[in-house]
């Protein structure tokens, strides 16, 4: 612990990644262009669905301030729409085993922060340069980088071989509303998809009022989601979200019969980015680096939800080589190993939610056909979702989605087996217990 680390950005790489260290006594400093005040005042950010495993590790951090409030979701529900005649093509629900939520991240780092600071954790509120950095540098024994889609991410060079996407694919809406009505798929995430147009994801969650629902709209450049820009203002932005519904996904329009409103003034964003790859090591002057980490370096688009997700299995082991490596520099050569550690971790994840993008191949189409006719694999799909390297090896091909489909079907019949055998042999203990003289 005799290591000084930085850490700048407060999100949720940056934060986790303090707290974490702080609770095994490292002397941590978190630098952070917002204060508490101006984050719970700002714009929403995100919708930032968190799965169990990214959940168990907040709670592991003592960061789950928000466990009583936020609805606990346990359903992924998948629609592909006819873009012509507005109705479903393919329709699944799966459910998770454990439950995902979903806090505005307004409400969770201005909460952190408070947190943190009442633990321990030294905070200065600053916007970082790069000029800044040169010093930190000196001053510190490691610094990390977590400014997310924040300029300073600039200073990590994208890395070509790694990253996907020239443009943006999509362009963004999120809008969060009190008053969506629940529906058949209102215990979680309903994903709509609409080939040519885009994507529509609503979600139960929490924000600064209460309980909500996260509203997000994925554009296809030049498609017909792309009609945002002439919206100038918030009730326009939920007049445009309403008459998309209506049009193109009516059985999420009938969820808002019964009068939707925003949150508050800010709970609506609109925009774009190019997701992509950067390399995890800048060095500010000669023999110094900086250690990028989250959205600095890993940037995706939300379509699957795991940016958050992401960020989290990458500060979980970025924290367990800090640990590891006790005593020894933080050098490039211990940077390139963690960050490496970190790509493996989330290569496939990544090359999954880029496949979005690409025209559905025959198998993927099919595991939807087998997904809505067999809960199994609906479920199995639903829990991936935790850890998409889960679907490896089995979703690329008929055969394998079939043998996947007759070896859960096996192990569901095993089970029901096993249960029924049980439960006459657990009633005849009983009876016979009753029989027998004490
Ligand atoms: C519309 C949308 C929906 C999403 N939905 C999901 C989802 O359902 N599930 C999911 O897992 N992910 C989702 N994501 C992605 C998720 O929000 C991010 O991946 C996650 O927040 C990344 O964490 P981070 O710490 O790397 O960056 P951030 O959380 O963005 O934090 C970066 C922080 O750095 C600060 N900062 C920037 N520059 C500086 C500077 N120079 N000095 C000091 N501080 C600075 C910023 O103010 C910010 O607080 C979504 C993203 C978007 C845009």
């Amino acid at each position: 612990m005799d290591k000084t680390i930085a850490i700048i950005g407060a999100g949720q790489a940056g934060l986790l990644l303090a707290a974490k260290l702080l609770n095994v006594g490292y002397d941590v400093t978190l630098y952070s262009e917002k204060t508490p005040h101006e984050i719970r005042h700002g714009y929403v950010t995100s919708s930032q669905g968190l799965f169990a495993s990214s959940l168990a590790m907040e709670r592991e951090a003592g960061l789950n301030c928000f466990e009583q409030a936020v609805p606990d979701n346990t359903t992924i529900s998948f629609t592909t729409a006819d873009p012509e005649h507005h109705t479903k093509l393919n329709a699944w629900k799966g459910h998770t085993d454990s439950c995902y939520q979903a806090v505005d991240q307004r409400v969770k780092f201005s909460r952190w922060l408070d947190v943190l600071e009442q633990r321990g954790l030294k905070v200065n509120y600053q916007s970082v340069s790069k000029q800044a950095c040169e010093k930190l540098v000196d001053d510190y024994d490691l610094v990390v980088v977590c400014t997310g889609k924040g300029e300073l991410s600039r200073l990590f060079k994208r890395d070509e071989a790694k990253s996907y996407h020239q443009k943006p694919p999509r362009k963004l809406t999120l809008l969060y509303v009190h008053g969506l009505l629940g529906g058949d798929n209102s215990s979680g995430v309903a994903a709509n998809f609409i080939p040519g147009v885009g994507e529509y994801f609503v979600m139960p969650g929490l924000t600064l009022s209460g309980r909500c629902h996260m509203m997000l709209f994925e554009a296809v450049p030049g498609g017909a989601f792309d009609c945002w820009d002439e919206c100038d203002n918030n009730e326009a932005m939920l007049a445009k979200a309403k008459e998309l519904l209506k049009e193109y996904l009516p059985w999420e329009y009938e969820r808002c019969l019964g009068g939707i409103t925003l949150t508050d003034e800010k709970a609506v964003i609109h925009g774009e980015f190019t997701p992509e790859i950067r390399e995890p090591i800048a060095t500010i002057k000669p023999g110094k680096a900086i250690f990028g980490l989250g959205d600095a370096v890993m940037l995706n688009d939300p379509i699957t939800g795991q940016g958050g997700n992401n960020a989290t299995r990458s500060v979980q082991i970025v924290f367990d080589e800090i640990l590891k490596h006790q005593g020894k520099a933080f050098d490039t050569q211990w940077m390139q190993q963690t960050s490496d550690k970190c790509w493996e971790k989330n290569a496939f994840i990544i090359a999954w939610t880029n496949s979005f993008f690409e025209p559905p191949t025959e198998a993927a189409m099919y595991l939807m056909t087998q997904a809505q006719r067999h809960q199994e694999i609906a479920d199995k799909l639903a829990n991936a979702f935790d850890n998409p390297n889960t679907l490896a090896g089995w979703t690329e091909s008929k055969q394998a989605i079939d043998r996947a489909v007759f070896f859960l079907k096996a192990q569901n019949k095993c089970r029901d087996k096993v249960t029924s055998f049980r439960r006459p042999l657990h009633l005849a203990r009983a009876r016979l217990k009753t029989r027998l003289p004490n």
